[in-house]
């Protein structure tokens, strides 16, 4: 079977999985407040299709898989799903990214199924900022989220800090110091101007050279690091002098990484997305229910695999907001 590769020559060994449109949260650079309609239960895939496309991806090269959403801890029984996935001897590494509400619940069952690890979405560490950022009261602890992974042995933990000038970006340095006795790898994330939502300007996104200069001037010298263990992607690391943990910068709109891109996206209607940004994707949801072979349908896929994304210029096709693809 021919191999994942595109028509830039770039391998593709990394799929993330969006298995459902919905949230929990409605955080406001990612999900209008309401306005955004569901998908109809009849189109997302089932955990039995979705394992299908894995499977058979995993026959063309794909090694790594990624749970998202939306929540993924909303879908009833996800870790019926990590078990279908980690039944494919293919695939070597099987992440969740998560809100975390629902990880102290979950994190054990879906260790237990066969999760490695865990990223962890956390914008603030003040408990009325989570609430005015994610617009929603759920009682979130992002350190209790991540100590309850860290029992499970979901590691190597990541938590994902979306940076916004003026809302939450005086907690910088608070999240760098949580990295001095945790073994965890703070990601901070630069706010991406996508969607139809409240006004994101210019001004609120602060570039990584900024922050990380910020984190120095309280905390000391930051060295450069090879990060976790597993799953480095795009972000570049550092460490504190004597931390347990590192520091990590995702730079989506200072630096493009589009070059090492190994990742596609299947959203939880069954479609394949090349690139985050753009309208580049190919239905799979109708030749799998056809029963049909899906290579020919990644293969015109992975031939449209744009070079760059469009995030730069403001051409972000008809995305209306990363719940929708899986961000
Ligand atoms: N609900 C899960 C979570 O919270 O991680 C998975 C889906 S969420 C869409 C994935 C990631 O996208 C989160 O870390 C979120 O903060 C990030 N994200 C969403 N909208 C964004 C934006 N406009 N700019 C930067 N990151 C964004």
């Amino acid at each position: 079977m021919s191999a994942l590769i595109d028509q830039f020559g770039r391998t593709i060994e990394y799929l993330r999985i969006s298995v459902t449109d919905r949230c929990n949260f409605r955080c406001r650079y990612c999900m209008p407040l309401e306005g955004l309609p569901w998908l109809p239960k009849a189109d997302i895939l089932s955990y039995e299709e979705i394992r299908e496309v894995v499977s058979q991806l995993a026959v063309m090269g794909l090694k790594r898989i990624r749970i998202t959403g939306g929540e993924p801890t909303i879908r009833p029984q996800l870790a019926t799903l990590v078990r279908f996935i980690r039944d494919v001897s293919a695939v070597e590494d099987i992440a969740l990214s998560t809100n975390g509400v629902k990880l102290p619940e979950l994190a054990s069952e879906l260790a237990a199924a066969g999760l490695d690890r865990v990223n962890i979405s956390a914008d603030s560490l003040r408990a009325d900022r989570i609430v005015a950022i994610a617009r929603r009261d759920l009682g979130f602890e992002p350190v209790a989220a991540a100590m309850a992974a860290e029992r499970a042995g979901l590691g190597p933990i990541k938590l994902n800090v979306v940076v916004m000038r003026g809302v939450n970006d005086d907690e910088v340095v608070d999240f760098a110091r949580l990295t001095l006795d945790h073994p965890w790898h703070v990601r901070y994330i630069e706010l991406m101007p996508v969607g139809s939502l409240e006004p994101m300007t210019e001004e609120m996104v602060v570039p990584s050279d900024e922050l990380l200069v910020r984190i120095q001037d309280v905390l000391g010298p930051l060295a450069s690091s090879t990060g976790p263990a597993r799953g480095n992607g795009p972000a570049a690391y550092y460490r504190l002098e004597g931390a347990a943990g590192s520091i990590g910068v995702i730079t989506p709109m200072t630096h493009t990484y589009c070059g090492s891109c190994n990742r596609v996206r299947l959203t939880a209607d069954g479609r394949l997305r090349t690139c985050l940004f753009g309208d580049h994707e190919v239905d799979l949801r109708g030749p799998l229910r056809a029963g049909q072979p899906l290579a020919p349908f990644v293969h015109q896929a992975l031939a449209d695999k744009p070079q760059e994304h469009a995030l730069l210029t403001h051409r972000v096709g008809g995305l209306r907001a990363l719940s929708q693809v899986g961000g």
